[in-house]
């Protein structure tokens, strides 16, 4: 059965306050210790700590007289956090993320609970060392029991839960239908049925704003209180961008997972694109590492099928009627014709159809059949 996550706001009492305070501290000090600890143990003597190795030190760490602080909090989020490192490393050494870094304290904060941690009883949520369970807003109604609690306070100063739950999803209905997708900037998806979704650019939006609170900011004195509640204005704006940016990219998914049976799109190195810092904001708000992300566990959810091409695909330059191959084409080019058969094709549209046909192509004959799309995945890549 696959996990699926809820996620609450909640109104932790002032003592709670402290308690998560000083977990979040806790969690945030194991982290930063192990991190420079195996930073230290590999420039110095060449060693690679493993978690088991890590761990033993953390129960050693919990005895020093000047940490006795550590056993204050739960165990759990302690030890969780040396696994997260341990996962952050793993995704550094097989490329898929950049070395880990050091929690910061203004930054946002988590702790995570498993099983042992809390206590469920169908109708509210208590934390270990905590003496109440916890205030959450119910926005939703989840079936079942959750496996794994996560806190965050976001540097809005905003609380959050999110569970973690076991659970049949119903797969809805299966459909006749195979979309490509284009994903873009001018719009945050074209289909090959040719619908654009626009691009809200949020960041756009609050720009005003946001510039207006980070000039008061720049002018508050350093360690006052004033600079902090300008800072937490700041944070404020980032969060909201942050809440619409979600909203929409939700929004988008579920259409194309309720309307389609299988959604090709690109498999974008989204990471590499957004260093472009003329573009950075506008693709920041198209938010395309997240629709990918959604679409895949969507798809799993519901019983749909997502089929990624690789990125070298010459989608935008490929006539989608006659497959004749442009040598060139601008970004600025928005239309073009096609000197063999003569179409006029909308680019993104262009793109969308190509897509689609690759898309369609490796679900026929298997993934190395095409050398073209030789690398494309197919199905929830996991
Ligand atoms: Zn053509």
């Amino acid at each position: 059965m696959p996990y699926r996550a809820y996620r609450y706001r909640f109104y932790p009492t002032p003592d709670q306050v402290v308690n998560l305070n000083q977990t979040f501290g806790c969690v945030r000090y194991i982290y930063n210790r192990s991190l420079r600890y195996r930073q230290d143990a590999w420039y110095e003597r060449q060693e690679n700590i493993s978690y088991l190795q890590n761990s033993a030190l953390l129960t050693e760490w919990k005895k020093e007289p000047e940490c006795l602080w550590l056993n204050d909090v739960s165990s759990v989020p302690l030890q969780q956090s040396l696994r997260h490192l341990q996962t952050a490393y793993r995704n550094f050494f097989q490329g898929r993320a950049k070395y880990p870094n050091f929690k910061k304290k203004d930054g946002y904060q988590s702790a995570e609970y498993t099983t042992s941690a809390f206590k469920w009883d169908g109708e509210s949520l208590k934390l270990a060392k905590q003496a109440e369970p916890l205030n959450i807003r119910w926005s939703r109604r989840f079936e079942g029991k959750p496996t794994t609690v996560t806190v965050s306070r976001d540097p809005s100063g905003r609380y959050f839960v999110s569970l973690l739950i076991e659970e049949a999803v119903a797969l809805l209905p299966v459909v006749n239908s195979t979309v490509g997708i284009d994903v873009g900037i001018k719009d945050v998806i074209v289909t090959s049925e040719g619908v654009a979704s626009g691009n809200p650019r949020h960041t756009a939006k609050y720009a005003a704003r946001l510039a207006k609170y980070q000039r008061r900011l720049a002018r508050k004195q350093k360690g006052s209180k004033n600079r902090r509640k300008a800072k937490l204005k700041v944070a404020r704006v980032h969060a909201k961008i942050a809440d619409c940016r979600r909203d929409f990219t939700h929004k988008l998914t579920t259409t194309l997972i309720r309307e389609n049976q299988t959604i090709c799109v690109e498999n974008l190195a989204v990471k590499n694109m957004v260093k472009n810092p003329t573009l950075a904001k506008s693709i920041n708000d198209a938010n395309w590492g997240e629709l990918v992300r959604q679409l895949e566990y969507k798809a799993d959810w519901y019983g749909r099928t997502v089929v990624a091409i690789d990125r070298w695909y010459p989608s935008s330059k490929r006539c989608s009627c006659c497959g004749y191959t442009l040598d060139q084409l601008d970004l600025a080019t928005r239309q073009w014709t096609c000197p063999k058969c003569h179409t006029t094709h909308d680019r993104d549209v262009n793109a969308a159809r190509n897509i689609k046909a690759a898309g369609l192509a490796v679900l026929a004959c298997g993934e190395t059949v095409n050398p073209v799309v030789a690398k494309a995945a197919i199905g929830s890549t996991r």
